[in-house]
Order: C-alpha cells, then sequence, then structure tokens
C-alpha cells in the first residue's frame, strides 16, 4: 500500500512522534511498520496477506526497530529480542567480559514495547 504523505503523518504521531517499539523519538524518515505482518514476495510482487493493508496495521518505528522486526508478529518481535541476551552469552567475549566485572546486569524483565506502556 503506498502510503500518502497525510497517512504518513498519521502513523508518525499514533505514539507522540515515537517509535511504537522502542519509545525512541522519530526523524522524518521512519519506518512505516505492518503490526500485523504482509509478508511481501519481492520477486512476484505481491504479498501474502493484502487484507492487512490497512492504516490501523501501521505502527510507526525506527528503522532499527522495522528492520528487526522484519515480518515476524509481535509474539515472535519480543521473543527474538528476548534471545538477544542468550545470544551475547554465547557468542560475545566482550558481553561476557563486561558482564564478568560487573558492568552488565541481566535482569528477567519482559520484553514491553513502548506502545503497551502507555
Ligand atoms: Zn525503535
Amino acid at each position: 500500500m503506498k502510503l500518502s504523505k497525510s497517512q504518513r503523518e498519521v502513523i508518525a504521531q499514533k505514539y507522540g512522534g515515537k517509535c511504537a517499539y522502542c519509545g525512541c523519538e522519530l526523524g522524518k524518515s521512519f519506518h512505516a511498520d505492518h503490526i500485523e505482518p504482509v509478508r511481501r514476495n519481492w520477486w512476484e510482487n505481491t504479498v501474502m496477506h493484502p487484507e492487512r493493508e490497512t492504516l490501523e496495521n501501521y505502527n510507526p518505528s525506527c528503522a532499527s526497530c522495522n528492520i528487526q522486526k522484519n515480518s515476524y508478529t509481535l509474539d515472535q518481535f519480543r521473543e527474538n529480542i528476548k534471545q538477544f541476551v542468550n545470544s551475547l552469552n554465547q557468542y560475545s567475549t566482550q558481553y561476557k567480559f563486561a558482564k564478568r566485572y560487573g558492568l552488565i546486569k541481566e535482569t528477567e524483565i519482559e520484553v514491553k514495547f513502548y506502545f503497551e506502556t502507555l
């Protein structure tokens, strides 16, 4: 769905100009994320869920959250973020080192998206 300038502005202001996921301030080049993914097939120029191409199904997102969310659902995105700590503990020597020296403290908090805190 090609969004008009006014539709993009509605999406940008959905959470006061902040990323729906991490809550950072959005610039002019924010991404309009499909909350429920449409899953594009770029080679065939088709979408698997065209019924999800509605204004209500868009969240304003910073580039990094949108790229990380990819075509995940909210629950899959949340689980993906939770797994980062496991990956860091498994593969990052610097992370493990910083943790050993008390610079990093892990918590058991649930991943909450910014829009869920409002
Ligand atoms: Zn973000």
